[in-house]
Protein backbone atom coordinates (compact mmCIF):
# COMPACT_ATOMS: atom_id res chain seq x y z
CA UNK A 1 0.00 0.00 0.00
CA UNK A 2 1.17 3.57 -1.05
CA UNK A 3 0.57 6.43 1.36
CA UNK A 4 -0.08 9.84 0.11
CA UNK A 5 0.71 13.36 1.42
CA UNK A 6 -2.73 15.74 2.24
CA UNK A 7 -0.70 18.35 0.23
CA UNK A 8 -0.28 16.65 -2.84
CA UNK A 9 3.03 17.72 -3.39
CA UNK A 10 4.92 14.95 -2.55
CA UNK A 11 5.50 11.67 -4.06
CA UNK A 12 3.29 9.11 -2.36
CA UNK A 13 5.62 6.51 -0.15
CA UNK A 14 5.59 2.85 1.26
CA UNK A 15 4.54 2.31 4.71
CA UNK A 16 8.32 2.02 6.20
CA UNK A 17 9.23 5.36 4.31
CA UNK A 18 6.05 6.97 5.16
CA UNK A 19 6.63 6.32 9.29
CA UNK A 20 10.38 7.07 8.89
CA UNK A 21 9.55 10.80 7.14
CA UNK A 22 6.72 11.73 9.76
CA UNK A 23 5.46 15.04 8.17
CA UNK A 24 5.93 14.90 4.73
CA UNK A 25 8.09 17.42 2.90
CA UNK A 26 5.43 19.72 1.47
CA UNK A 27 4.20 20.06 4.91
CA UNK A 28 1.32 17.47 4.96
CA UNK A 29 0.44 14.18 6.73
CA UNK A 30 0.57 11.05 5.25
CA UNK A 31 -2.78 9.19 4.73
CA UNK A 32 -3.66 5.77 2.81
CA UNK A 33 -4.36 5.85 -0.74
CA UNK A 34 -7.28 3.90 -0.11
CA UNK A 35 -8.93 3.16 2.59
CA UNK A 36 -9.54 -0.54 3.07
CA UNK A 37 -13.08 -2.05 3.87
CA UNK A 38 -12.97 -4.07 6.97
CA UNK A 39 -16.65 -4.75 6.92
CA UNK A 40 -16.46 -8.39 5.50
CA UNK A 41 -13.47 -9.26 7.62
CA UNK A 42 -14.98 -8.28 11.10
CA UNK A 43 -16.34 -12.24 12.02
CA UNK A 44 -12.40 -13.09 11.08
CA UNK A 45 -11.01 -10.74 13.70
CA UNK A 46 -13.62 -12.46 16.16
CA UNK A 47 -11.80 -13.52 19.89
CA UNK A 48 -8.27 -12.58 18.75
CA UNK A 49 -6.14 -11.11 21.18
CA UNK A 50 -4.70 -7.75 20.81
CA UNK A 51 -1.22 -7.94 19.20
CA UNK A 52 -2.77 -11.20 17.23
CA UNK A 53 -5.68 -8.26 16.14
CA UNK A 54 -2.96 -5.56 15.79
CA UNK A 55 -1.09 -7.61 13.19
CA UNK A 56 -4.54 -8.64 11.14
CA UNK A 57 -4.93 -5.19 11.02
CA UNK A 58 -1.75 -3.46 10.30
CA UNK A 59 -0.98 -6.29 7.54
CA UNK A 60 -3.33 -4.46 5.21
CA UNK A 61 -0.95 -0.95 5.66
CA UNK A 62 2.30 -2.36 6.03
CA UNK A 63 2.91 -4.11 2.98
CA UNK A 64 6.76 -3.79 2.42
CA UNK A 65 6.97 -5.64 6.15
CA UNK A 66 7.43 -9.41 5.73
CA UNK A 67 4.11 -10.65 7.05
CA UNK A 68 5.94 -13.14 10.15
CA UNK A 69 8.51 -10.07 10.76
CA UNK A 70 5.38 -7.93 11.39
CA UNK A 71 3.64 -10.15 13.44
CA UNK A 72 6.68 -11.04 15.63
CA UNK A 73 7.47 -6.72 15.90
CA UNK A 74 4.09 -6.34 16.69
CA UNK A 75 3.77 -8.68 19.74
CA UNK A 76 6.84 -7.41 20.88
CA UNK A 77 5.10 -4.37 21.51
CA UNK A 78 2.47 -5.47 23.46
CA UNK A 79 4.74 -7.51 25.69
CA UNK A 80 5.25 -4.71 28.46
CA UNK A 81 1.47 -3.71 28.99
CA UNK A 82 0.53 -5.12 32.69
CA UNK A 83 -2.84 -5.85 32.08
CA UNK A 84 -3.69 -9.49 30.34
CA UNK A 85 -6.37 -7.83 28.17
CA UNK A 86 -3.84 -5.12 27.01
CA UNK A 87 -6.89 -2.70 26.40
CA UNK A 88 -9.41 -3.90 28.97
CA UNK A 89 -13.11 -2.77 28.62
CA UNK A 90 -14.92 -2.37 31.60
CA UNK A 91 -18.46 -1.97 32.20
CA UNK A 92 -19.32 0.89 34.96
CA UNK A 93 -23.24 0.81 34.51
CA UNK A 94 -26.24 0.66 31.81
CA UNK A 95 -24.90 1.07 28.39
CA UNK A 96 -21.18 2.56 29.89
CA UNK A 97 -17.77 0.99 29.80
CA UNK A 98 -14.24 2.32 30.23
CA UNK A 99 -11.77 1.05 27.60
CA UNK A 100 -8.26 1.63 30.02
CA UNK A 101 -5.80 2.62 27.76
CA UNK A 102 -3.09 3.01 30.22
CA UNK A 103 -1.41 -0.31 31.07
CA UNK A 104 1.79 0.38 28.98
CA UNK A 105 5.10 1.04 30.52
CA UNK A 106 4.22 4.86 30.94
CA UNK A 107 0.53 4.78 31.60
CA UNK A 108 -0.65 6.71 29.19
CA UNK A 109 -2.39 5.62 25.96
CA UNK A 110 0.53 6.67 23.98
CA UNK A 111 1.92 3.47 24.88
CA UNK A 112 -0.57 1.69 22.26
CA UNK A 113 1.61 3.88 19.56
CA UNK A 114 4.98 4.53 20.82
CA UNK A 115 5.90 1.06 21.50
CA UNK A 116 5.16 -0.52 18.24
CA UNK A 117 6.97 2.96 16.64
CA UNK A 118 10.09 2.13 18.24
CA UNK A 119 9.76 -1.54 16.90
CA UNK A 120 9.70 -0.19 13.74
CA UNK A 121 12.59 2.00 14.34
CA UNK A 122 14.82 -0.52 15.47
CA UNK A 123 14.05 -3.24 12.74
CA UNK A 124 14.25 -0.02 9.74
CA UNK A 125 17.81 0.03 11.75
CA UNK A 126 18.53 -3.34 10.96
CA UNK A 127 17.44 -3.69 8.00
CA UNK A 128 19.17 -0.98 6.39
CA UNK A 129 22.48 -1.30 8.97
CA UNK A 130 21.90 2.33 9.86
CA UNK A 131 22.04 3.95 12.71
CA UNK A 132 18.92 6.52 13.39
CA UNK A 133 18.34 9.49 15.90
CA UNK A 134 14.74 10.61 16.88
CA UNK A 135 14.22 14.12 18.05
CA UNK A 136 11.02 14.86 19.66
CA UNK A 137 9.63 17.76 22.27
CA UNK A 138 6.97 17.18 24.60
CA UNK A 139 4.49 18.44 27.35
CA UNK A 140 4.77 15.33 29.14
CA UNK A 141 3.06 11.90 28.23
CA UNK A 142 4.87 11.80 24.88
CA UNK A 143 8.92 12.37 25.42
CA UNK A 144 8.08 9.47 28.12
CA UNK A 145 6.25 7.01 25.81
CA UNK A 146 9.12 7.94 23.13
CA UNK A 147 11.61 7.08 25.23
CA UNK A 148 9.97 3.87 26.77
CA UNK A 149 9.86 3.20 23.31
CA UNK A 150 13.11 3.06 22.12
CA UNK A 151 15.06 2.46 25.76
CA UNK A 152 18.54 0.48 25.40
CA UNK A 153 17.37 -0.04 21.33
CA UNK A 154 20.37 -0.74 19.66
CA UNK A 155 21.62 2.00 16.95
CA UNK A 156 18.99 3.99 18.05
CA UNK A 157 19.53 7.10 19.91
CA UNK A 158 16.35 9.51 21.08
CA UNK A 159 16.88 12.91 22.20
CA UNK A 160 13.34 14.52 23.63
CA UNK A 161 13.33 18.25 24.94
CA UNK A 162 10.54 19.30 27.57
CA UNK A 163 10.10 22.73 29.11
CA UNK A 164 12.06 22.72 32.54
CA UNK A 165 9.71 23.03 35.44
CA UNK A 166 6.43 22.63 33.37
CA UNK A 167 6.04 18.94 33.69
CA UNK A 168 4.76 17.07 36.15
CA UNK A 169 7.17 15.32 38.70
CA UNK A 170 6.39 12.25 37.88
CA UNK A 171 6.49 12.63 34.12
CA UNK A 172 10.12 14.18 34.62
CA UNK A 173 11.02 11.00 36.29
CA UNK A 174 9.32 8.42 33.65
CA UNK A 175 12.26 10.23 31.04
CA UNK A 176 14.83 10.62 32.94
CA UNK A 177 15.09 7.74 35.31
CA UNK A 178 15.75 5.26 33.28
CA UNK A 179 19.08 4.43 33.34
CA UNK A 180 19.12 3.88 29.72
CA UNK A 181 22.65 5.74 27.95
CA UNK A 182 20.79 5.97 24.52
CA UNK A 183 18.00 8.41 26.10
CA UNK A 184 18.75 12.46 26.71
CA UNK A 185 16.28 14.26 28.39
CA UNK A 186 16.90 17.82 27.55
CA UNK A 187 15.15 20.46 29.57
CA UNK A 188 14.99 23.35 28.35
CA UNK A 189 15.08 26.94 29.43
CA UNK A 190 11.20 27.89 27.61
CA UNK A 191 7.99 26.93 27.21
CA UNK A 192 6.59 23.82 25.09
CA UNK A 193 6.34 26.22 22.49
CA UNK A 194 9.66 27.42 22.54
CA UNK A 195 11.20 24.00 22.33
CA UNK A 196 8.38 23.19 19.81
CA UNK A 197 9.67 26.07 17.52
CA UNK A 198 13.53 25.30 17.73
CA UNK A 199 12.51 21.76 16.88
CA UNK A 200 10.85 23.01 13.74
CA UNK A 201 14.30 24.77 12.84
CA UNK A 202 16.70 21.82 13.31
CA UNK A 203 14.30 19.46 11.35
CA UNK A 204 14.35 22.92 8.21
CA UNK A 205 18.21 22.26 8.67
CA UNK A 206 17.98 19.35 5.73
CA UNK A 207 21.90 18.45 5.52
CA UNK A 208 21.99 17.65 9.42
CA UNK A 209 18.93 16.04 9.42
CA UNK A 210 19.82 13.63 6.62
CA UNK A 211 23.82 12.86 7.98
CA UNK A 212 22.21 11.95 11.44
CA UNK A 213 18.94 10.47 10.18
CA UNK A 214 16.72 12.32 12.28
CA UNK A 215 13.17 10.97 12.63
CA UNK A 216 10.65 12.58 14.33
CA UNK A 217 8.12 11.64 17.00
CA UNK A 218 5.34 13.48 17.60
CA UNK A 219 1.15 13.07 17.55
CA UNK A 220 1.15 13.08 13.54
CA UNK A 221 3.28 10.33 12.37
CA UNK A 222 1.27 7.64 10.18
CA UNK A 223 2.40 4.47 11.93
CA UNK A 224 0.58 6.42 15.12
CA UNK A 225 -2.83 7.01 13.94
CA UNK A 226 -2.86 2.84 12.62
CA UNK A 227 -1.61 1.80 16.22
CA UNK A 228 -4.36 3.60 17.40
CA UNK A 229 -7.16 2.60 15.38
CA UNK A 230 -6.49 -1.34 16.81
CA UNK A 231 -7.87 -0.49 20.32
CA UNK A 232 -11.29 0.95 18.81
CA UNK A 233 -11.51 -2.10 16.29
CA UNK A 234 -10.66 -3.99 19.81
CA UNK A 235 -13.33 -2.49 21.95
CA UNK A 236 -16.14 -2.72 19.33
CA UNK A 237 -15.30 -6.60 18.54
CA UNK A 238 -15.65 -7.20 22.76
CA UNK A 239 -19.18 -5.62 22.91
CA UNK A 240 -22.59 -7.91 22.68
CA UNK A 241 -23.86 -7.97 19.33
CA UNK A 242 -26.79 -6.18 20.01
CA UNK A 243 -24.95 -3.20 21.18
CA UNK A 244 -22.35 -2.62 18.48
CA UNK A 245 -24.80 -1.01 16.49
CA UNK A 246 -25.04 1.75 18.78
CA UNK A 247 -21.92 2.84 20.12
CA UNK A 248 -20.47 6.24 20.66
CA UNK A 249 -16.82 6.28 21.91
CA UNK A 250 -16.04 9.54 24.02
CA UNK A 251 -12.26 10.45 23.43
CA UNK A 252 -10.46 12.88 25.37
CA UNK A 253 -8.63 14.75 22.92
CA UNK A 254 -6.53 17.82 22.71
CA UNK A 255 -4.31 17.12 18.92
CA UNK A 256 -7.10 15.00 17.33
CA UNK A 257 -4.95 12.66 17.21
CA UNK A 258 -7.04 9.70 19.03
CA UNK A 259 -10.36 10.42 18.03
CA UNK A 260 -9.36 11.06 14.22
CA UNK A 261 -8.29 6.98 14.62
CA UNK A 262 -11.61 5.91 15.80
CA UNK A 263 -12.77 7.86 13.02
CA UNK A 264 -10.79 7.04 10.26
CA UNK A 265 -11.28 2.83 11.34
CA UNK A 266 -15.28 3.97 11.21
CA UNK A 267 -14.50 5.04 7.68
CA UNK A 268 -12.59 1.13 6.85
CA UNK A 269 -16.14 -0.09 7.51
CA UNK A 270 -16.58 -1.03 11.05
CA UNK A 271 -19.78 0.37 12.07
CA UNK A 272 -19.63 2.55 15.14
CA UNK A 273 -22.16 4.74 15.56
CA UNK A 274 -20.52 8.28 16.33
CA UNK A 275 -17.46 9.99 18.12
CA UNK A 276 -17.69 12.17 20.98
CA UNK A 277 -14.97 14.92 21.07
CA UNK A 278 -13.98 15.86 24.83
CA UNK A 279 -12.01 18.63 25.48
CA UNK A 280 -10.90 20.38 28.62
CA UNK A 281 -10.73 24.35 28.48
CA UNK A 282 -8.84 24.64 25.99
CA UNK A 283 -11.84 23.84 23.52
CA UNK A 284 -10.84 24.69 19.94
CA UNK A 285 -12.34 21.31 18.54
CA UNK A 286 -15.31 21.95 20.86
CA UNK A 287 -16.07 24.87 19.34
CA UNK A 288 -15.26 23.55 15.86
CA UNK A 289 -17.66 20.71 16.67
CA UNK A 290 -20.41 22.92 17.80
CA UNK A 291 -20.18 25.93 15.20
CA UNK A 292 -18.27 24.89 12.11
CA UNK A 293 -15.59 27.21 12.76
CA UNK A 294 -12.30 26.40 13.49
CA UNK A 295 -10.47 29.33 15.88
CA UNK A 296 -6.86 29.38 17.20
CA UNK A 297 -7.34 30.05 20.81
CA UNK A 298 -5.00 30.80 23.79
CA UNK A 299 -3.20 27.73 25.92
CA UNK A 300 -4.62 28.07 29.43
CA UNK A 301 -2.79 25.40 31.60
CA UNK A 302 -5.29 23.04 32.66
CA UNK A 303 -5.80 20.04 35.38
CA UNK A 304 -5.42 17.79 31.93
CA UNK A 305 -1.87 18.43 30.54
CA UNK A 306 -2.04 16.54 28.16
CA UNK A 307 -5.05 18.31 26.22
CA UNK A 308 -3.58 21.78 26.65
CA UNK A 309 -3.19 22.43 23.27
CA UNK A 310 -4.12 25.57 20.98
CA UNK A 311 -3.80 23.98 17.23
CA UNK A 312 -4.57 20.10 16.87
CA UNK A 313 -1.65 19.33 15.01
CA UNK A 314 -4.20 15.83 13.27
CA UNK A 315 -6.91 17.88 12.23
CA UNK A 316 -5.44 17.77 8.71
CA UNK A 317 -6.33 14.11 8.19
CA UNK A 318 -10.04 15.04 9.03
CA UNK A 319 -9.76 18.33 6.62
CA UNK A 320 -8.48 15.91 3.47
CA UNK A 321 -11.64 13.98 4.00
CA UNK A 322 -14.08 16.85 5.02
CA UNK A 323 -12.76 18.71 1.23
CA UNK A 324 -13.26 15.42 -0.30
CA UNK A 325 -9.69 14.37 -0.64
CA UNK A 326 -8.63 17.24 -2.95
CA UNK A 327 -5.37 18.56 -1.63
CA UNK A 328 -5.44 22.05 -3.34
CA UNK A 329 -8.37 22.53 -1.45
CA UNK A 330 -6.35 21.18 1.87
CA UNK A 331 -3.45 23.57 0.85
CA UNK A 332 -6.10 26.34 0.88
CA UNK A 333 -7.38 25.64 4.36
CA UNK A 334 -4.78 25.17 6.02
CA UNK A 335 -3.10 28.42 4.40
CA UNK A 336 -6.13 30.41 5.37
CA UNK A 337 -5.65 29.06 8.88
CA UNK A 338 -2.37 30.16 9.21
CA UNK A 339 -2.98 33.95 8.02
CA UNK A 340 -6.15 34.61 9.71
CA UNK A 341 -6.13 31.94 12.80
CA UNK A 342 -9.77 30.40 12.04
CA UNK A 343 -11.81 29.06 9.01
CA UNK A 344 -14.73 28.29 8.85
CA UNK A 345 -16.37 25.39 7.26
CA UNK A 346 -19.34 25.26 5.17
CA UNK A 347 -20.63 22.29 5.69
CA UNK A 348 -19.69 19.82 8.13
CA UNK A 349 -20.69 16.15 9.18
CA UNK A 350 -22.63 17.18 12.34
CA UNK A 351 -24.48 13.39 12.68
CA UNK A 352 -20.84 11.26 13.67
CA UNK A 353 -19.34 14.05 15.84
CA UNK A 354 -20.55 15.08 19.20
CA UNK A 355 -18.48 17.51 21.77
CA UNK A 356 -18.47 18.69 24.91
CA UNK A 357 -15.77 20.61 27.09
CA UNK A 358 -14.96 20.61 31.09
CA UNK A 359 -13.02 23.01 32.95
CA UNK A 360 -11.00 22.53 35.89
CA UNK A 361 -13.82 23.16 38.47
CA UNK A 362 -15.77 20.12 36.46
CA UNK A 363 -12.93 18.04 36.60
CA UNK A 364 -12.67 17.96 39.91
CA UNK A 365 -16.52 17.30 40.45
CA UNK A 366 -16.71 15.11 37.60
CA UNK A 367 -13.97 13.20 39.76
CA UNK A 368 -16.33 12.54 42.62
CA UNK A 369 -19.17 11.91 40.36
CA UNK A 370 -17.58 9.20 39.45
CA UNK A 371 -16.33 7.51 41.89
CA UNK A 372 -19.33 7.95 43.83
CA UNK A 373 -21.38 6.33 41.16
CA UNK A 374 -19.27 3.83 39.98
CA UNK A 375 -16.33 3.59 42.22
CA UNK A 376 -13.83 4.10 39.63
CA UNK A 377 -11.13 6.46 39.57
CA UNK A 378 -10.31 8.43 36.82
CA UNK A 379 -7.79 10.31 35.54
CA UNK A 380 -8.09 14.44 35.01
CA UNK A 381 -8.28 13.46 31.05
CA UNK A 382 -10.53 10.65 31.61
CA UNK A 383 -12.88 12.65 33.70
CA UNK A 384 -13.36 15.17 30.40
CA UNK A 385 -15.38 12.16 28.75
CA UNK A 386 -17.83 11.66 31.65
CA UNK A 387 -18.83 15.22 31.91
CA UNK A 388 -22.25 14.61 29.43
CA UNK A 389 -23.01 10.80 27.86
CA UNK A 390 -25.95 10.16 24.96
CA UNK A 391 -28.52 8.44 26.99
CA UNK A 392 -29.74 6.76 23.58
CA UNK A 393 -26.10 5.24 23.00
CA UNK A 394 -23.81 2.79 24.49
CA UNK A 395 -21.02 5.04 25.52
CA UNK A 396 -17.59 3.76 25.79
CA UNK A 397 -15.10 6.22 27.54
CA UNK A 398 -11.34 6.02 26.69
CA UNK A 399 -9.05 6.16 29.45
CA UNK A 400 -6.17 7.74 28.41
CA UNK A 401 -4.17 7.61 31.43
CA UNK A 402 -3.85 6.09 35.18
CA UNK A 403 -5.15 8.43 37.94
CA UNK A 404 -1.68 7.37 39.86
CA UNK A 405 -0.02 9.87 36.94
CA UNK A 406 -2.14 12.90 38.66
CA UNK A 407 -2.01 11.86 42.33
CA UNK A 408 -2.21 15.95 43.59
CA UNK A 409 -5.37 16.21 41.78
CA UNK A 410 -7.15 13.04 42.36
CA UNK A 411 -6.34 13.46 46.06
CA UNK A 412 -8.39 17.21 46.15
CA UNK A 413 -10.92 15.73 44.45
CA UNK A 414 -11.75 12.12 46.67
CA UNK A 415 -9.10 11.97 49.25
CA UNK A 416 -7.30 9.33 48.60
CA UNK A 417 -3.89 9.29 46.52
CA UNK A 418 -3.59 7.01 43.88
CA UNK A 419 -0.37 4.90 43.67
CA UNK A 420 1.91 2.16 40.95
CA UNK A 421 4.81 0.05 41.90
CA UNK A 422 6.18 1.18 38.23
CA UNK A 423 5.85 4.93 39.38
CA UNK A 424 6.80 4.26 43.11
CA UNK A 425 10.11 2.38 41.89
CA UNK A 426 11.31 5.32 39.85
CA UNK A 427 11.43 7.29 43.10
CA UNK A 428 14.51 6.08 44.06
CA UNK A 429 16.48 6.25 40.95
CA UNK A 430 18.62 9.14 40.19
CA UNK A 431 17.28 12.00 37.63
CA UNK A 432 19.52 12.32 34.82
CA UNK A 433 18.90 15.40 32.90
CA UNK A 434 20.67 17.83 30.39
CA UNK A 435 20.17 21.63 30.82
CA UNK A 436 20.28 23.35 27.71
CA UNK A 437 19.13 26.95 26.21
CA UNK A 438 16.21 26.93 24.07
CA UNK A 439 18.72 27.52 21.07
CA UNK A 440 18.65 25.55 18.05
CA UNK A 441 22.53 25.71 17.47
CA UNK A 442 22.77 24.42 21.39
CA UNK A 443 20.39 21.51 20.51
CA UNK A 444 22.24 20.98 17.72
CA UNK A 445 25.54 20.51 18.84
CA UNK A 446 24.50 18.22 21.62
CA UNK A 447 22.58 16.22 19.05
CA UNK A 448 26.10 16.11 17.24
CA UNK A 449 27.89 14.79 19.93
CA UNK A 450 25.63 12.31 21.55
CA UNK A 451 24.09 10.37 18.56
CA UNK A 452 25.03 6.54 17.92
CA UNK A 453 26.88 6.84 14.04
CA UNK A 454 26.97 4.54 11.85
C1 LIG B 1 -1.84 12.88 24.75
C2 LIG B 1 -2.94 12.68 25.70
C3 LIG B 1 -4.26 13.02 25.39
C4 LIG B 1 -4.65 13.69 24.09
O1 LIG B 1 -4.35 12.92 22.96
P1 LIG B 1 -4.66 13.44 21.48
O2 LIG B 1 -3.67 12.79 20.60
O3 LIG B 1 -4.55 14.89 21.55
O4 LIG B 1 -6.02 13.01 21.14
C5 LIG B 1 -5.24 12.75 26.32
N1 LIG B 1 -4.95 12.19 27.51
C6 LIG B 1 -3.69 11.85 27.85
C7 LIG B 1 -3.43 11.27 29.18
C8 LIG B 1 -2.64 12.07 26.96
O5 LIG B 1 -1.39 11.72 27.31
Amino acid sequence: MKFLSTRGQTPALGFSDAVATGLAPDGGLYLPENLPDFSGSLARFEGLSYPELCFEFLRVFATDIPPETLRALVARSYTRFTDPAIAPLKPLGKNLYVLELFHGPTLAFKDFALQLLGNLYTHQCEVRRQTISVLGATSGDTGAAAIHGLLGRPGTTIFILYPDGRVSPLQERQMTCTGADNVFAIAVDGTFDDAQSALKEIFGDQEFRQRLRLSAVNSINLARVLAQCVYYLYAWLKLPASERGNVEFVVPTGNFGNVLAGWMLQKMGVPIRGFRVATNQNDILYRLFTTGEYRMGDVHPSLAPSMDIQVASNFERFIYFAVGRDPAKVREVMATFKRTGRYAFPNFDRDTFTASRTTDAEIRSIIQRVHRDFGYVADPHTACGFKELSPDRVSIVLSTASPAKFPDTIRDAIGIEPTHPSLEALKTRPIVKHRLKTDPAAIREFIEQHAVKG
